[in-house]
């Protein structure tokens, strides 16, 4: 089997060999990719986030050489995630990563009282977000996949990827290629598939004070377009927030001192939630999954669910198209009609009700907030609430108390 290290050293040994022999860059730059024009591996995935290590660990079980390749130094640092799952999550990577559970969460709305939402089990859980990549790296190694890290992705020719480690460029070559660096992903860009319809900052800090429970926060004056939460962290709690408003670092400031934390932050972790529905994920040998194609939930910035569904779906098909060696654009296309089927429904509507939530005054929200309050509609929360399909909760809130349709008027009718 050819290894990557090896690859690495042969392509940048050229620099010894342009030191001592050839005083002339130019000439030399044309003749040194001899070593990367050889299929070195079956697949390349771009970013070693939680779910292209799920791509890699499918991909690695079932024989192919695969390869990994990842900007940071590190997997699972930085952090830009609360960790925040659903029991489908837990599920599905039957991780040891989860610090937490609960059954409970906390609504605060901008000026009315708070809302206290119970279900019979356990609807949320906490993940140790930093040692939940790298328990899907340790997967994805175990299966047989490679890991280059502090390799940096910069562009693709036809088939090849050139890549930066060490200030050094490189190409490497595999007949797959799939795109899973995140919500600026470079593979999206330079393949000139559309991206984002709209990226939402989101920043949090870790504090060094243990918290009771789950909170959201919402309210135009605390994080416009999106809301603040705070999560169990094992350091304490992550308080943090997305605003569409371009100050996400100052609310959050304020949010700090609201609840008199803003001395005992320990650290400050940034990204970037993708929203939208790409309606192309696939081309020639490439596929792109998770942040880098906006399989994102709208209205909570999750996407670990939702990247995790794709991914196995993105898995299928590259087995799939490895086995027959068919690797063209209309084959792929499986991959994105099969991830739609089950998630675009409620992306879509997500977005619909984002642009609900979006339209609401302060004083809208608080009133909204006062007629949830009733017993039953509370029960319908307690029974159905699920925070990877919120739209079939809205649907159920609405049968039970039709007059909430006032707050939405016409756009909520569209929803279903
Ligand atoms: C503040 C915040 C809080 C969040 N909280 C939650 C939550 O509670 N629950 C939840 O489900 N989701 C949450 N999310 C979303 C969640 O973090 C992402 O949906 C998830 O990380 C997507 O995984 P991914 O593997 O697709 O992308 P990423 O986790 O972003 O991984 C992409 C990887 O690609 C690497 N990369 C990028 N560019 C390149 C390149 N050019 N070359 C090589 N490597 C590259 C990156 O370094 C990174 O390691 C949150 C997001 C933010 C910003």
């Amino acid at each position: 089997m050819y290894s990557f290290g090896l690859h690495y050293f042969i392509y940048n040994a050229r620099w010894l060999y342009i030191i001592f022999f050839f005083p002339n860059r130019e000439k030399i730059k044309s003749k040194v990719h001899f070593g990367t024009l050889i299929n070195l591996y079956d697949v390349l995935i771009v970013g070693g986030g939680p779910i292209g290590l799920r791509v890699a660990q499918r991909a690695a079980e079932a024989g192919f050489e695969v390869n990994v390749l990842e900007k940071d130094r590190c997997i699972g640092t930085p952090v830009r995630c609360a960790g925040l799952v659903s029991p489908r999550v837990v599920a599905m990577t039957k991780t040891n990563s989860v610090i937490d559970e609960f059954s409970k969460a906390t609504i605060h709305p901008p000026n009315s009282e708070e809302l206290v939402l119970e279900a019979p089990e356990s609807r949320a859980f906490v993940l140790d977000r930093a040692a939940f990549d790298k328990e899907m790296a340790k997967r994805s190694i175990e299966a047989g996949a490679e890991i280059e890290l502090g390799c940096k992705a910069i562009d693709t020719k036809g088939d090849e990827l050139v890549y930066l480690k060490d200030g050094f460029k490189g190409r490497v070559k595999a007949k797959m290629m799939i795109g899973a660096d995140g919500p600026s992903s470079i593979i999206r860009r330079v393949s000139g598939l559309s991206g984002p319809r709209e990226i939402i900052p989101g920043i949090q800090a870790v504090v060094g004070e243990k918290s009771n429970g789950i909170h959201i926060y919402i309210g135009n004056e605390i994080a416009p377009g999106f809301f603040a939460w705070s999560v169990p962290h094992t350091a304490g709690t992550v308080y943090g927030l997305g605003a569409n408003d371009g100050r996400a670092y100052e609310h959050l400031i304020n949010f700090l001192k609201s609840k008199s934390v803003d001395d005992k932050v320990l650290g400050i972790q940034a990204g970037s939630i993708p929203l939208g529905v790409m309606d192309k994920t696939v081309g020639d040998g490439l596929m792109l999954v998770g942040d880098a194609a906006c399989q994102v939930k709208p209205l909570s910035g999750g996407g670990l669910y939702t990247g995790l569904v794709a991914a196995d779906h993105c898995a299928d098909v590259l087995i799939e198209s490895l086995e027959t060696g068919n690797i063209s654009a209309e084959f792929l296309e499986e991959y994105h009609r099969r991830w739609q089927r089950d998630l675009k429904r409620e992306l879509s509507k997500g977005l619909w009700m984002r642009r609900i939530y979006c339209g609401f005054s302060d004083k809208e929200l608080d009133k909204l907030f006062d007629a949830l309050r009733g017993e039953k509609i509370l029960d319908v929360i307690g029974e159905r609430g699920d925070i990877d399909y919120p739209s079939a909760l809205a649907k159920s809130v609405l049968k039970t108390s039709p007059k909430l349709l006032k707050f939405a008027g016409p756009l909520i009718k569209n929803l279903f």
